[in-house]
């Protein structure tokens, strides 16, 4: 585990993340194009990923979690599965992103309830549902206040009645519990944005066909979230008035923190892939890899996956000093795990094109998976505001602490 350098030294981390890699060698690397189309496929390799342990990793061991705290480690696990598949590797980081706005508030109601089904043995789903119809982008920007969500939550005595309609969510119709992006007034702008847990199975919920996509075809289900007359308890709102605002843009820049580890997984098992192939390979007499135009091009994808993972473990590591760095969702971090993002999927985009000049017609065939790492890689650069919203977080609105 030497890549991830001095950010993670608990040897139980180190052992868990030997044991995953290991797990994604044997289990994962030969069947990782059937994952690509076959969903018990996927089904059965993230079921030997619950048994290690995977699924509670961030959860207190008062509910039978593991109780890891370490971003660095969260980070590394999430490259580890990332290099096997990505889709799995969301499927995993899914069920935390959706159950920390809960943890956040301290919300015992939503914890007591839904948490322990995470730390059992049976495999689950989670699903932060943000993106709607008419945008996703548009919800993410601190900059619109939340006046575009549609989305709408009314308390009718002890209970929320939520209307409207979702657009894309990770885990759509296979998830136990969704935690949705609404609004109780749009008027009331950050102060009406409302984060409400709604089960599965609750009526007046429904869902549209699975969307068919370029990648994480089968490992991640999206689909449209309707919502009609779906009543819940009051106390299933993760915090309150204000208070919801923060910990939304804490699952932001969360998410934007782990797209940069899960995107690099796929570059690192691309740069893997052409290690082997060019070693290979020969022209001239030589092999691909002597050549000096080639093993300059191999080193700048090596450069760039050290330095992409290097910048985001340093981010992780100042997401747990809180006392120094502030919260997750404050300026200061928020342009920091934006970068993380943007970097890494810039350099995957990257490594996986030259991947594919490197190996000619072979990089663009089924058979030697580089394809596969790009498709599923792409979506990475564009959720939770694509490059652009990303590089803006970076640039424009936390803009005073960049000099900090
Ligand atoms: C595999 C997959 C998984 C996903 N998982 C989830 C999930 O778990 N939860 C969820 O809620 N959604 C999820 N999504 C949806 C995804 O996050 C959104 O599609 C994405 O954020 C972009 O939103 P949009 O498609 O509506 O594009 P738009 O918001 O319409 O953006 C279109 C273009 O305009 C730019 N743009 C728009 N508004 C702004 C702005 N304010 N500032 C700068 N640029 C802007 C964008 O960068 C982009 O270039 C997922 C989608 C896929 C395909």
């Amino acid at each position: 585990m030497k890549r991830y350098g001095d950010f993670i030294t608990s040897e139980e981390d180190l052992l868990l993340l030997t044991t995953i890699r290991k797990y994604i060698d044997k289990e994962v690397m030969p069947v990782r194009m059937q994952m690509d189309e076959d969903y018990a496929v996927f089904e059965k390799a993230y079921g030997g990923l619950v048994k290690l342990g995977i699924q509670k990793r961030g959860f207190s061991q008062r509910y039978g979690g593991l109780g890891i705290r370490s971003a660095p480690t969260v980070c590394a696990l999430t490259e580890e599965i990332s290099r096997g598949d990505s889709g799995l590797s969301l499927h995993v980081l899914i069920i935390p992103w959706a159950m920390a706005a809960a943890m956040g508030a301290r919300n015992t109601t939503v914890m007591d309830k839904f948490i322990p089904m995470f730390c059992e043995d049976t495999p689950r789903c989670g699903c932060l549902a943000i993106t709607e119809p008419a945008g996703g982008c548009n919800i993410e920007d601190a900059a619109e206040h939340g006046l575009t969500i549609r989305t709408t939550a009314k308390l009718e005595g002890d209970e929320w009645v939520i209307n409207g309609e979702k657009m894309w969510p990770s885990g759509a119709s296979v998830a136990d519990i969704y935690c949705v992006v609404c609004t109780t007034d749009p008027k009331l702008k950050e102060e009406g944005l409302a984060l409400i847990y709604v089960p599965r199975d609750t009526p007046g919920l429904s869902f549209g066909k699975p969307e068919d996509k370029m990648g994480m075809k089968v490992t991640d289900v999206n689909a449209a979230i309707y919502f009609d007359n779906v009543r819940v308890p009051r106390e299933y709102r993760a915090g309150g008035p204000g208070i919801d605002w923060q910990l939304f843009r804490n699952n932001i820049s969360w998410g934007r923190l782990s797209s940069a580890p899960m995107a690099l997984g796929n570059a690192q098992a691309v740069l893997e892939i052409v290690m082997e192939y060019t070693s290979t390979r020969s022209y001239g007499g030589k092999s691909v890899r002597k050549h000096s135009l080639q093993a300059a091009m191999i080193a700048d994808m090596a450069i760039g996956i050290e330095s992409a993972r290097a910048y985001y473990l340093s981010v992780a590591a100042m997401f747990n000093n809180r006392k120094k760095f502030g919260n997750p969702a404050d300026d200061f971090l928020m342009a920091r795990a934006s970068a993380a993002k943007v970097y890494a999927c810039d350099v995957t985009e990257m490594v996986c094109n030259r991947a594919m000049e490197l190996m000619g017609s072979y990089g663009y065939v089924r058979e030697y998976h580089v394809e596969k790492y790009l498709r599923d890689s792409k979506i990475i650069q564009l959720w939770l505001g694509g490059g652009q919203l990303g590089r803006l977080d970076v640039v424009q609105g936390c803009y005073p602490y960049v000099t900090a």
